[in-house]
């Protein structure tokens, strides 16, 4: 399948300043946004499109390899590292919206991307993220939840405060880089002197060097640990939603930045709901006589019970809507509604009594379907 064109998607001209290119991802991104459009594989699509064409256009190198030899551009394959040109999951989109956007709404504080705020970080020997799931029930979920959860992680050695060193000394200037991290090498080639700028090998990228380690954790500055941490989860979420706790992933080496706890939701499966987007399906049986007459029967909702008035002569399948009574809409206002599917029950046990009611319904032809009754079925079911 041929991909289109990185300008075509965001509807931006070939001349788009940084800004308007930003403008314009961010606009279709709410709006293709799989939060705002659960179940839509369509929506899904466009989302991670415009995700694509954004982090090729927004990155100059990227966007001028594209200019000139468009999806093609060689070098941006796979295995390029970072997103290339490559068509990416849902998953790193959704990360790459969140990392310049934050989340939308009032999600901004909970859901917020890790770059975020212009906070510069050290990256040398950043320590790595943390993923758990996190299981919630459908009433978890409606009202929003503050959950513990217990996680493994790696956390500075006591003994040396995170530093390697042992107790008393420090660690030491890096003779090779000279603190600096990285160093220049100079070679020939055909094209010329080539100056390259790599990464320190003696201290690889840190500027220090640890002559006496730590006994405890032998030099490498940290301890595995325990911790039980509290998440809050706004109410309605859903299975793939995850909340970025900063820093609070594995320490570093030597006294490294921690990486982030990320926190997936899971939704447990309800025994009376399923869930449709916020609108959560209880299929309700009710009986033939029921069905006939109409009246008004008891279901759950997601606190308790509600009262719900079924027509005279409902069929099965019927679909009684309860506004309001799904579950609260994630970024904003307001609620689901609760479906109530009808099905008519067949009974299961028959005693001889039951049956002779039956047999004498069957004599009446006041029940019994005729030619016009055919028709009618026939035309309902399209
Ligand atoms: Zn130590
Ligand atoms: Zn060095």
């Amino acid at each position: 399948m041929s991909k289109r064109d990185y300008y075509e998607v965001l509807g931006v001209a070939k001349t788009a300043g940084t800004e308007d290119i930003k403008k314009a991802y961010r606009k279709l991104a709410i709006e293709f946004h799989p939060d705002k459009n659960p179940g839509d594989s369509n929506a899904e699509e466009k989302f991670k499109e415009a995700t694509e064409a954004y982090e090729v256009l927004k990155d100059d190198q990227k966007r001028a390899q594209f200019d000139r030899f468009g999806h093609q551009a060689p070098g941006m394959g796979q295995g390029a590292g970072g997103f290339g040109f490559e068509t990416f999951d849902l998953s790193e989109a959704l990360r790459a919206f969140m990392r310049d956007f934050g989340g939308f709404g009032g999600f901004d504080d909970i859901f917020s991307g890790g770059m975020r705020g212009g906070r510069r970080r050290r990256t040398v020997n950043r320590g790595g993220n943390l993923e758990v799931k996190l299981p919630l029930t459908l009433e978890e979920i409606a009202d929003g939840v503050t959950k513990k959860v217990r996680i493994r992680r790696w956390e500075p050695c006591d003994s040396c405060s995170g530093s390697g060193a042992r107790e008393g000394s420090d660690p030491v200037t890096c003779q090779t880089c000279g603190g600096a991290g990285q160093v220049q090498q100079v070679s020939r080639s055909i094209f010329g002197q080539m100056v390259n700028v790599t990464t320190c090998p003696t201290c690889r990228g840190e500027g220090t060097v640890i002559a006496d380690p730590c006994k405890t954790c032998s030099g490498t500055g940290r301890a595995r640990s325990q911790t039980t941490l509290a998440v809050k989860v706004p109410p309605g979420v859903s299975n793939g939603n995850y909340i970025t706790l900063q820093d609070e992933g594995n320490t570093g080496l030597r006294g490294g930045p921690a990486g982030d706890l990320i926190v997936f939701i899971e939704e447990k499966p309800h025994s009376n709901f399923s869930r449709e987007g916020d609108d959560l399906l209880h299929i309700r049986p009710i009986s033939f006589s029921r069905a006939v007459l109409g009246g008004t029967v008891d279901v759950p909702t997601i606190h308790g019970t509600a009262r719900l008035k079924i027509p005279a002569k409902s069929k099965s399948g019927k679909t009684l809507r309860m506004r309001g009574e799904g579950l609260p809409h994630l970024n904003g206002f307001g609620r689901g509604d609760l479906l109530v599917e009808l099905a008519i029950y067949i009974p299961e046990k028959l005693g001889s009594a039951e049956k002779r009611l039956l047999e004498e319904m069957e004599e009446n032809e006041h029940f019994l379907p005729n030619d016009r009754s055919a028709e009618k079925y026939r035309k309902q079911r399209r």
